[in-house]
């Protein structure tokens, strides 16, 4: 099966081809049919999967030939740095197309996005804040929309953008194409989509809790206050060529990139507090390997996309199991592997315990060499080293 067997047009089959993919995923093996024919889906899918393709290629098929500049698709999603990767994404595929694209998130000046705006267009990817903010300024109007598109709805949910959403929905024509995304669906997200979506096809690609496959897992057990020491002493050891750290607050991310770069590393933080600028800065560098390690917070766990991440470590981990998918599935994307290192400190044992049940298995333990308190603490029985600990996982 190729891209050539789905009958897009050839403009779009020779942007696919700079991509060098060498054949569909298996969620735009399902989802690009369903697209075409014009029915809503519902796609459980995580990033990484391809999911971007799987509706934007279709998206651009059935867009290409209408009125423009009109705006006939609206692509919502939860972050900024999705908001530019999709961006990214739509235009790529879509450049030897007529058809304008636009993308409005918050963090930046308005003004600009007014005006590009004005000039007309086709396609708009936008941010639930910044796009409610047109909204009430007029700047924006529903009324030739063809096709919406939710992204990440879960995380929409996380964000607390549910309310914008509806808000949204309102002014946005009942008859229409609905495609909607979400990587996990807890209870809210399904009560939307029964809401927003007619007789959808559902595809779902990893069944829900189940990590991307080629990630190695590991858990390295430690003490809080040694947790810097084994991540340099890792860093050094595994020769991690792109390493993306997530740490719980923003103050620790910089506090450890600024470590970090003391041990002679070349790291960089991401976070919230940042500017727009700034955080494009520290990605960038992060996609060309300037920089070998990204210290960044949960902002950064779902949707971003850099190629070749070798290394996911949760210096912390995440209180919610599924941010703990969200962050490892930023390693091992589109067919390669990857590892996903937790170091969990004692205290950890509890999120530790929540995350395996979610996953449904155990992650295995590997103790250290120097570093064994740390075993004894989550309660392990022996302080062998390097040793896989399956079975003497004592709960
Ligand atoms: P997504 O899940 O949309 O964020 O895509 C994850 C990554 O997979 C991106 O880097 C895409 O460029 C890449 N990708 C998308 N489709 C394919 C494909 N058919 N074969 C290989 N890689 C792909």
């Amino acid at each position: 099966m190729s891209f050539e067997n789905f009958g897009l047009n050839p403009a779009i089959l020779r942007a696919v081809r700079t991509k060098n993919y060498l054949t569909p995923t298996p969620i735009q093996l399902q989802a690009i049919p369903a697209v075409l024919e014009g029915r809503d889906v519902i796609g459980c899918a995580q990033t990484g999967t391809g999911k971007t393709a799987g509706f934007t290629l279709p998206l651009l098929q059935r867009l290409q030939n209408g009125p423009s500049p009109s705006l006939r698709a609206l692509i919502l999603v939860p972050t900024r740095e999705l908001a530019t990767q999709v961006h990214e994404s739509v235009r790529t595929y879509g450049r030897h197309l007529r058809l304008r694209t636009v993308v409005v998130l918050g963090g930046v000046g308005i003004n600009p996005q007014t005006e590009a705006l004005r000039r007309g267009v086709d396609i708009l990817i936008a941010t639930p804040g910044r796009l409610l903010d047109h909204m009430r300024q007029r700047n924006v109007q529903f009324k030739q929309l063809e096709v919406l598109v939710i992204d990440e709805a879960d995380r929409m949910l996380d964000m607390g953008f549910i309310a914008d959403i509806r808000q949204i929905l309102k002014s946005i024509p009942s008859k229409r194409q609905t495609l909607f995304f979400s990587a996990t669906m807890p209870e809210e997200i399904q009560k939307l989509a029964g809401e927003i979506l007619n007789q959808p096809q559902v595809i779902e690609i990893a069944p829900q809790g189940t990590p991307v496959s080629g990630v190695r897992q590991v858990v390295y057990p430690v003490e809080t206050t040694r947790k810097r020491e084994l991540l340099v002493h890792l860093i050094e050891k595994e020769k991690m060529p792109r390493v993306l750290v997530f740490t719980r607050t923003k103050h620790r991310a910089d506090d450890l990139a600024a470590h970090l770069k003391l041990k002679g590393n070349r790291a960089e933080s991401l976070h919230g507090n940042k500017s727009q600028q700034a955080r494009t800065k520290a990605l960038e560098a992060f996609r060309n390997g300037s920089v070998q390690v990204l210290v960044a917070t949960n902002l950064a766990a779902r949707g971003l996309d850099v190629k070749k991440v070798s290394h996911v470590v949760n210096y912390e981990i995440p209180d919610v199991p599924e941010d703990y998918l969200h962050r490892i599935g930023r390693t091992a994307r589109a067919e390669t592997t990857g590892d996903a290192i937790s170091l969990v400190s004692p205290a950890e044992r509890g999120s530790l315990r929540s995350i395996e049940q979610y996953i449904g298995s155990k992650i295995p333990q590997v103790v250290m060499a120097g570093f064994e308190n740390g075993e004894k603490a989550l309660g392990l029985v022996t302080k062998r080293s390097f040793r896989p600990r399956s079975n003497r996982y004592r709960r």
